[in-house]
Formats: C-alpha cells, structure tokens, sequence
C-alpha cells in the first residue's frame, strides 16, 4: 500500500490531463483569416466573425440550407460563410491525445531539470563507428560499472564526473534518417568518426548534411590517431571545405583526437559531449507522464513483442499504461543494458520494456498514460487517423506540389538533394542553383556529392521533403520503389541546362504573379462633342493596337498624364463597341471626366499577370 502511494507522490500529480497539456482549442480571426480547429455551431461562429447569427441563417437559407443557432456547422458551410462576410478561413489539426506527437509539450520552468544528451556517431564506412561504440560501451569510468554492459538494447548510458550520456547503438546515418523520416527527432549531438589515414569520404559529408538538415551540433572525432599516416590537421583543414570549423581556427566545432582501438581520448571526448550538452542546455520535466521514441523493437519467441523506449520527457514507471504508435499495453517490466529491473525510467534514459500488444517500428513514438481505458482509446483512435493518412500519404516532394504552392507563403524554401556522377559536376550544379534563388524562392541544396542515389538520399529527402537531382546517375530500380513508397521525386538529367531551365520554371511556376500593365492601344482626339447629360465625347482615331471598351485609360497631353480612369462608352458610329482597332474612328466617353482636348491622345491599357 505504501509502495502505491510512492507512486502517487512521485507524480506529484500537480500537471492536468494526467500529466500533459493539451494544445488549447483555437478560434479566433487574425488578419482577416478566420483560424479554427474544432466543430463550431452557427451561433459561435457567429459570435466569432462579429456578425448577427440571424445573418447567417438567412444566408444559408439562401443558400436552401436551414439551421438553427445550436446547429453544428460542416467545414465547408464555415468556409461558405467566411468568404461570404469577408474573412479568409483556415482549419487547423486539433492537437490532442490522438496525435500526441504533435502536441507542444508546455512544462513550468520550475518543473524542469536537466537531462542527459542523446548521441549519435556517425561517420564514413571503416572509419571506427562500431569500435568507438563499442569502445565508449567497454570503458570503465565509474567504479559503479560493474562489468560491461550485458544487454543490446540499442541505446545505452554511460556516466562521465556525474554526467549521463545516452548513446545510440546504431552507427550510421540510416538510423537517424530512418528516425527522422519518422519525424522522430531524437538525437542532441552527432559524433562524427573521421579517421585520420583517410580523410573526408562521401559518408562524412552525408552525415555532416544529415546533422545540419536536422539541426544538431557536431563534435568530430578524429579516430585512429595511432596509425602511421595519422594527419590531423590535414582532417581539420578539410572538415573546413564543409563549414565545420574547429575551435583552434575560430570555429565553434569541438575535435577531439582519438583511438578507438588504443582507447586513447575516449574520455576527453566524453567530456566534450558534456561540454556541448551544457551548452544546449536539455531539460526535460520527469514528473510528467513519459513521452518518447521506439529505438528498436522485435518480437521476442517467450516474452512477446520487446521494445527499446528512449524516453524523451516525463517518467516510465511500471505501472503505466503506454501507446506505441497504434499499439498500446501496460509495461509488464521494464530493463535496463545491464539487463537491471528498471521501476522508474527517467528523461533520457533507454529501457527495454515488454507488455505491449505489438510489435512497434523503430521511430515510432509513445506516450504513457494512467490508465488503460484511455491508453486502449487513444490507440484506437490512433488506428483509424494512421488508415486515413495511409490513404492520403505523402513524404517528399514534388515538382508539382511547387505549382501549387504558388500563392501560399512570402518565402518559399525549396530542400534539395543533388547527386551527380562526379564531384565537379556536383558543384558546378550547386553553384548554379544557389545562383538562381531570388526573393521569394530559395533554393536549399541540403546534400550535394557524386554518387549514385541510395536509400540514405532517399530518407534524408522523405525526412526533409526534398526534391533530388540527379545528374548523369540512375537509380535502380529498388531505389526508385523506395522514392515511390515514401512519395520522394526523383528528377534526372543529362544535361546541366535542362536540369538549370527546369528549375528556374519551376520556380517561375512559384513566383506569385507580378501584376503588370499591358498597353493595348492609342487613340489620338480629332474632334470633341459635348452632350448634355452625357458630357464630352471625344471623336479619335485609333493610331496603334486597339482602344477595349472595358480597358482602362489614361489621357496624355503633350507627353504628360492628366488624367487616369475608364472608358464609359465607346462608341462605333451611334453603336456601342467592344474593341476598335488601329486605322478606325471612335467616340470616346470617359468616365466621370471631362476636359478632353484636341491632338490628346488615349491610351488603354489592361493590368495582366506577369509569366
Ligand atoms: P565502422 O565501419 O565505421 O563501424 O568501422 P569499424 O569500427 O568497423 O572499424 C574499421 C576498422 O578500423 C576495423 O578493422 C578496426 O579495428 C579499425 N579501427 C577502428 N578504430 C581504430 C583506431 O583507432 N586505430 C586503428 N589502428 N584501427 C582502428
């Protein structure tokens, strides 16, 4: 009984919505635009767009709808009723349980404390990824340690002058990918394995553009250092072509020098992943029910479906309920690497739990809750938004959705991907790119290196909606099912020039439409006649293009603009006309203006959307 209340008195209990905030409900008129995500009935919406419910009403009825005030409206009839009383319309997703992905987890600064950074090493193929990890995993830094760690799990903690450091077990860019493409953001810092024999290779630069697309800082460690054409600086010096600048050349990028074989500056580079974590300042708030991410899961042939959690923010404890992204269950037991019972899994800490009713994917999120009413409803829910969004799916991008974001925002950033078949085409491609952006459109390359197009480029494109350009490369035909899958579009060329007149088309294609004026014609005043009631009306002669009756005009006087409006009436002979061309007479009406004088000449003009 007392261990219950423990229990309890561990959350606190002071956070509503047992332990997470909901993204409040949002209604309101902002600029114009009428932003809402939830039902709304007539009488608030109403209330909302400060108009008269019974205006309304009237206006559906119109319209051969009848409601009543309490009448739920669809989304469509809100939209009708917007545009009618003059508002734009937008609905937003409504941020709950269901999707708490995107919930905006708010914690009281009070309630926040620091937590361990979570890394990921990366690097080039055979430059020391796995005998890095696997040096960090094997050294003894604390006396606590008893033993090295017994259990793979995929993640793994290790303690440095009383700093946690969550590790990542995977090596390489295509579990963080894989991650991200989930929309999993989970890693804080990259360690980037270079070895000092070899030097920048593509998967350095792959790694080094992963981590920039997502925004985590890096700390390079220069590996084999031990080895004979170990050179340092000749590493440092190239790193530097990629805007990773170390410390010792003004930059704000920690190396460290390293053997992972020798074990030599395991625990420098430790302290520097400490250093940058400082700096990052993580916080998370551990009275809150645990929120996070699935690093790896299988199903295991005597316990059931087993599953790494790595959680984000918040406390696992035994006794929750937890959804995995469709999945629920109530954590049965929970483990650490040791393979240590585990009652309470704080932020940043990787656990291996068993209890749920599936097998979860890597990347997949999850989120505990107190009981299993709600747990087995939200995921439920969760089911049913996963088929709808099966059905629409999308992933990166594609020429097409450019088109049609023409008119949306002011700067529109477009994320690519080039891939060339050698270096020099590559940059070449990217430097003409960069060159093409304008104002409204910039042009993010995200990777650019020779190559053929592999699943990582794929994955980093799904992650970050990006088109690829790939020149003088072909991908093979599981590359191309793979962009298909995760609906990334692949474009490829021969030629740089089309690739280049492609994209400036494409990005005309987005230019929101200049208004420009388009002069149609000029006619010069030969003769003026006034008629009362009517006014003057000038007898011209068409001398260019042609005068349309519903152009407008302006009416120049010796080189000078007097006066800017509208044709009233024009005039063939006594009949009304549409268009008078050049070498023809008319009569010119001008509205609501009437000091017309001989030789002045009138010139149409129409306002038309500028290519
Ligand atoms: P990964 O592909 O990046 O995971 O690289 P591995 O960790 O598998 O290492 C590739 C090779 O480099 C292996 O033969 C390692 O023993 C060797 N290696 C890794 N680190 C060092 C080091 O610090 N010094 C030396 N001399 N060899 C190393």
């Amino acid at each position: 009984m007392a261990k219950q209340n423990n229990k309890r008195d561990f959350r606190r209990s002071n956070i509503p919505n047992g332990g997470y905030n909901k993204k409040q409900e949002n209604v309101k008129v902002n600029n114009g635009v009428f932003v809402y995500n939830r039902a709304l009935t007539v009488g608030e919406l109403a209330n909302e767009l400060k108009i008269n419910a019974a205006e309304i009403i009237k206006f559906l009825f119109l319209n051969k709808k009848m409601v009543t005030i309490n009448q739920t409206l669809d989304d469509e009839t809100i939209g009708l009723i917007c545009l009618q009383f003059g508002y734009d319309f937008r609905k937003e997703k409504l941020v709950s349980e269901e999707n708490f992905e995107e919930m905006e987890i708010v914690d009281k600064p009070e309630d926040l404390k620091s937590r361990a950074p979570i890394v990921t090493i990366m690097g080039h193929v055979d430059h020391g990824k796995t005998t890095l990890i696997d040096a960090i995993r094997n050294s003894r830094l604390v006396d606590s340690e008893v033993g090295g760690i017994s259990q793979a799990i995929g993640a793994y903690q290790k303690e440095i002058d009383g700093h946690k450091i969550t590790f990542l077990d995977t090596p390489g860019h295509e579990a963080f990918t894989a991650m991200r493409s989930r929309g999993a953001a989970v890693t804080d810092i990259v360690v980037l394995v270079v070895a000092a024999d070899d030097g920048v290779m593509p998967q350095t630069i792959e790694a080094i553009d992963h981590a920039k697309a997502a925004g985590v800082p890096i700390i390079v460690a220069i590996n084999k250092i031990d080895k004979d054409g170990a050179n340092v600086e000749r590493i440092k010096s190239e790193l530097m072509n990629y805007d990773i600048i170390p410390e010792e050349y003004g930059g704000d990028t920690i190396c460290c020098e390293i053997s992972a074989k020798k074990n030599i500056g395991i625990k420098e580079l430790l302290e520097a992943i400490i250093v940058v974590s400082e700096m990052l300042e993580l916080k998370a708030n551990p009275d809150r029910y645990a929120i996070g991410t699935v690093i790896e899961a299988k199903l295991d042939k005597g316990e059931g479906p087993k599953a790494t959690l790595l959680v984000q923010n918040g406390s696992l404890t035994t006794q929750d309920y937890v959804v995995v992204g469709t999945a629920y269950g109530k954590i049965r037991r929970m483990t650490n690497e040791y393979k240590k019972i585990v009652k309470v899994a704080t932020p940043s800490t990787p656990v291996s739990v068993i209890g749920l009713s599936e097998v979860p994917n890597a990347g997949d999120h999850f989120m505990a809750f107190p009981t299993e009413k709600q747990a087995k409803e939200i995921a439920f829910k969760r089911q049913l938004i996963k088929k709808q969004e099966e059905q629409n799916a999308s992933g990166g991008m594609t020429l097409d959705d450019l088109y049609n974001r023409i008119h949306e925002g002011e700067t529109q950033i477009v994320n690519l991907i080039v891939k060339a078949d050698t270096t020099g085409s590559a940059e070449a491609i990217k430097s003409s790119l960069v060159k093409l952006c304008n104002e409204q459109v910039k042009l993010n390359i995200i990777h650019c290196t020779a190559g053929a197009i592999t699943d990582s480029d794929i994955m980093l494109a799904s992650a970050s909606g990006a088109i690829i350009y790939g020149f003088n490369v072909r991908p093979s035909s599981l590359i191309s099912q793979k962009a298909e899958q995760q609906k990334v579009e692949i474009r490829l060329y021969r030629i740089i020039y089309d690739l280049l007149n492609e994209m400036e088309a494409a990005m005309k294609g987005m230019l929101k439409k200049e208004i420009v004026e388009r002069v149609t014609g000029q006619a010069e005043v030969r003769s003026l006649i006034k008629i009362s009631k009517i006014g003057t009306v000038a007898g011209c002669y068409v001398t260019s293009g042609s005068i349309k009756a519903n152009s407008l005009i302006r009416l120049i006087r010796d080189g000078i603009i007097v006066y800017e409006g509208k044709i009233k009436s024009l005039k063939r002979f006594k009949d009304d006309a549409k268009e008078v061309k050049e070498g023809f007479e008319c009569g010119i009406n001008i509205e609501n203006f009437n000091d017309i004088r001989e030789n002045d000449i009138i010139e149409g003009y129409e306002m038309v959307e500028k290519e």
